[in-house]
């Protein structure tokens, strides 16, 4: 199984600077994913481990020899593109068995990728004969087939509709598991990297935000931008005028003072981010005083599982997701209480270049 080190990598595209001194180390049958937004750098990124970009600057080192200047035929790594680059006149099997400058797989390897992917019955259709999903899954089975342990796969799973998608998570790391493959998988899709992932990294305009596992970088996100992209968040600025027994005491403007436990930190000009998830509304007064206020429900919004609420408090909008089967029996323009719970508070420094561009994803 490879280790995979991405060491200082730079690249730019004239003046876009597409990754920008990028390093992180992906261990022996590790499940990594690449997470950001559209013209974050992932799929750049991931050409220049397989060897179809050079970087300007840094290295590429594969289970310890640096590959930096290897062509990508000697890398032994299997990449499946964005989108799906079948050949038109193959039929599935072969698309499978032939891929670009392979000689021909074992019959065996091609039936196995084939059935993980849920469509060994149209092993003699056409590219052309199966649906934009299907096409993408033969192109899944083909990276598979190919049998190099260290699998680079772009956004894979992403033309799937999501019932097909959630299988397939589990479908794909499982078999990679079983086949001892290191893999770096990209993706846009949040809750397709928390699923799937041993560890990630979060990337925006080429540069490394964050990497850990899921629940380390969800719990603890790095910076503002990593907790507005992995969900929706509620930011509340204000002055943060000391911290008692680890709990923070912040002033602001329409909220007057909030409380939220917090480590030793530097700044005072702060941004609390609380997810919806985590801010508690109820008909009744809870039973404490910190963090409670009283608020005015502007929207309700019933999108299953959980219902959206949309509370004015003092001018301050907040987003509260309740679970609709506890979901107090509240309306439009009706008090309800908002409690934000003094734990779940996360505490940033205010953004020197404001709070908008420090979380647009563009
Ligand atoms: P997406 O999810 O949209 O594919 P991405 O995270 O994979 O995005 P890249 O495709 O690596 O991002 O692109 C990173 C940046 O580099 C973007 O600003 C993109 O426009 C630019 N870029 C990518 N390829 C080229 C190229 N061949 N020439 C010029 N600019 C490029």
């Amino acid at each position: 199984m490879p280790e995979l080190v991405v060491d200082s990598v730079s690249k730019s595209y004239g003046s876009i600077r597409a990754l920008r001194n990028v390093s992180f180390r992906v261990g022996d049958g590790e499940y990594f994913c690449i997470l950001g937004p559209t013209g974050a750098g992932k799929t750049t990124l991931l050409k220049v481990i397989s060897g179809l970009i050079r970087p300007d600057k840094g290295r590429v080192i594969i289970d310890g020899v640096d590959v930096t200047d290897f062509p990508p035929e000697v890398r032994n790594v299997s990449y499946m593109p964005q989108g799906y680059a079948l050949f038109p006149h193959m039929t599935v099997w072969d698309n499978v068995a032939y891929g670009a400058g392979m000689k021909g797989l074992p019959e065996e390897k091609v039936a196995d990728a084939l059935k993980l992917v849920g469509l060994y019955h149209r092993r003699d259709s056409y590219p052309h004969e199966l649906s934009g999903g299907q096409q993408q899954r033969i192109a899944l089975a083909r990276a598979l087939a190919a049998g190099s342990k260290l699998l680079l796969l772009d956004e894979p799973l992403s033309a799937l509709d999501i019932l097909l998608n959630i299988e397939l998570r589990y479908e794909l790391k499982n078999l990679c598991r079983e086949l001892d493959l290191t893999v770096l998988h990209v993706t846009h899709n949040v809750e397709e990297a928390m699923s799937i992932a041993d560890r990630m990294m979060v990337l925006r305009k080429g540069v490394v935000q964050q990497i850990g596992s899921p629940r380390e970088v969800y719990m603890n996100p790095a910076n503002l931008f990593v907790a507005n992209f992995l969900s929706e968040v509620n930011f509340i600025e204000g002055i943060l005028r000391g911290i008692r027994l680890g709990l923070g005491v912040i002033e602001t403007d329409k909220l007057g003072v909030i409380h939220v436990y917090t480590r030793p930190v530097r700044f005072w000009h702060v941004v609390v981010a609380y997810r919806p998830e985590d801010i508690v509304l109820s008909v009744d007064p809870p039973p404490t005083d910190l963090n409670v206020f009283r608020g005015r429900v502007v929207e309700r919004e019933f999108i299953g599982i959980v219902t959206r609420f949309l509370v004015d408090v003092n001018g301050v909008e907040m987003h509260v997701n309740v679970w609709t089967s506890v979901a107090p029996d509240v309306k439009v323009d009706d008090y309800v209480y908002v409690h934000l719970p003094p734990r779940y508070g996360l505490i940033y420094p205010y953004p020197r270049e404001g709070l908008m561009k420090a979380i647009a994803v563009e």
